[in-house]
């Protein structure tokens, strides 16, 4: 529809890869689909990765502006102890002066402004410029779900939520473990679990949330934001699923190299190995996951980063006092491997490598983003989750959607060792067990990417956000 072409939407989003690719994939396809013009403003800490490397411009390139801001410089606020979503709420903090000049020197004031989660703050500008206010969650909507009720659930409990005897109700959805709560929940006295606490009172005050889902993904959940009495009068805005957004495959990003080895692979035979954009391993988690490939005997493509001492699992900002080891490769393994497995230094092309039909399943710590990406390549998944919000996300992958098999223990307390991990690989790839979660992913493939075509529910759904916003600027 080109009935919205005389919009003009800012889209605020904070440095991390997992955030700035559904933020220039929303503002793509506002451009593509809808005519829709936006700007793009990213915040910087001065050590995020470029954004023209991560998504390639849309169609329509003169409807879609991407700024970066001047870096912010938080060092001052942040001790050895301050975890990351706390760096990255001081960070968006620091911010919000720098959001309202670049909008005071538009062209043309914005009708709307969109904020990720980290950057709820920044909301309190949209009335100085007269501008309708909106969150986009480019996580699930159980997640969504779990941070609006949080400051409910802080009022009911006492006590760590991780103690927790039976699992955390959120009206009308499915109830979360107190094992998957997301990491932001695991400590009620640090400072990341006040922020997340103010996020999801910010999030109720706007006019609308965005998320990267959609109904065949969350049909339960959705329903609670639209029926459930408790839940509706927690979130208070209308939510809009309008996913799933995922990078378009774009043949020649690939190495000619891992490209060739592909081609020569068995349909469905490869196994693809990521962590994520901030994803380590420990160095004896490594050696275990070396082992296990080998003894699975099946092929892989994995994507590997230095492992660091301990468990450093969310390596967003730059760790000075641990170096890498370089012996967390089983003696012999890049020999004995050399045909079957291909290792990809620290940064690799996922949404290449998953559509590619020699692969058969993905090893994956549960980033949505990534997740997305393999649900619409159609690929079962290992839910291998490491921090923020990924046990609610492999839970989902597990328990409702049918996609994916994890191993017993979370990864993050005990080592998965080599035996384990060995069986999830060849169920997953071919074994006669993992049969129902090939089918089922395929099956999710298509109604996953169907419901952005034009009458799908998700294109409905931007175009009703899209509209909403219309009727209330001539209002
Ligand atoms: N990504 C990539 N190359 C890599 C690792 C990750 O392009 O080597 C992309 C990945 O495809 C996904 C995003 O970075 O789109 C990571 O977002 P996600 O939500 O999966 O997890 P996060 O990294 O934020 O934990």
């Amino acid at each position: 529809s080109s009935s919205n072409n005389n919009l003009h939407i800012v889209i605020l989003s904070s440095p991390e890869a997992g955030h700035i690719i559904p933020v220039l994939l929303l503002a793509h396809r506002l451009a593509d689909q809808h005519g829709v013009r936006s700007t793009v403003l990213l915040a910087t800490n001065g050590e995020s990765s470029p954004e023209s490397t991560l998504v390639s411009p849309p169609r329509k390139r003169e409807l879609v502006e991407v700024i970066s801001l001047p870096p912010v410089d938080t060092s001052n606020l942040v001790g050895p102890s301050t975890k990351v979503v706390t760096q990255m709420c001081l960070m968006m903090r620091e911010a919000v002066p720098l959001v309202r000049s670049a909008i005071s020197a538009m062209d043309r004031c914005p009708d709307a402004i969109i904020v990720v989660h980290f950057g709820t703050e920044s909301l309190r500008i949209a009335a100085e410029f007269g501008m309708r206010k909106y969150v986009y969650c480019t996580s699930t909507a159980w997640f969504l779900a779990l941070s609006v009720y949080c400051p409910i659930l802080d009022e009911e409990i006492q006590g760590q939520y991780v103690d927790e005897p039976g699992h955390l109700k959120i009206p009308g959805c499915k109830p979360v473990r107190p094992e998957d709560v997301v990491d932001m929940m695991l400590d009620r006295n640090d400072q990341q679990y006040r922020e997340y606490l103010r996020i999801g009172k910010e999030i109720t005050l706007c006019d609308g949330i965005l998320v990267n889902s959609s109904e065949d993904l969350e049909a339960k959940t959705l329903q609670a934001f639209r029926e459930n009495e408790a839940m509706k009068s927690a979130l208070k805005s209308p939510v809009y699923p309008i996913g799933p957004l995922t990078r378009p495959v774009e043949p020649t990003g690939l190495k000619r190299e891992l490209m060739d080895w592909l081609d020569k692979q068995p349909n469905q035979s490869v196994l693809f190995v990521s962590f994520g954009s901030g994803g380590v391993l420990s160095a004896e988690q490594t050696t275990e996951l070396a082992w296990g490939l080998e003894l699975s005997r099946q092929r892989f493509v994995w994507v590997i980063r230095p492992p660091k001492k301990g468990h450093v699992n969310d390596s967003f900002f730059p760790v000075s006092n641990d170096g890498p080891e370089d012996d967390y490769f089983p003696e012999g393994f890049l020999n004995r491997t050399e045909s079957i497995g291909i290792l990809v230094p620290s940064w690799g092309r996922p949404v290449e490598i998953l559509a590619h039909k020699a692969v058969g399943g993905f090893l994956s710590h549960c980033g949505w983003n990534s997740t997305l990406e393999s649900i619409t390549s159609g690929v079962p998944m290992v839910a291998w989750p490491l921090y923020a919000e990924q046990r609610l996300n492999a839970t989902m992958l597990v328990e409702e959607l049918g996609v994916a098999l994890r191993p017993e223990s979370l990864p993050t307390k005990i080592l998965v060792g080599r035996e384990e991990i060995q069986k999830m690989v060849r169920t997953l790839l071919e074994h006669k067990d993992g049969q129902a979660i090939r089918d089922r992913a395929r099956e999710l493939k298509t109604s996953a990417t169907n419901c952005l075509k034009e009458g799908g529910s998700s294109h409905a759904s931007m175009c009703k956000f899209l509209s909403d916003i219309e009727a209330k600027c001539h209002a």
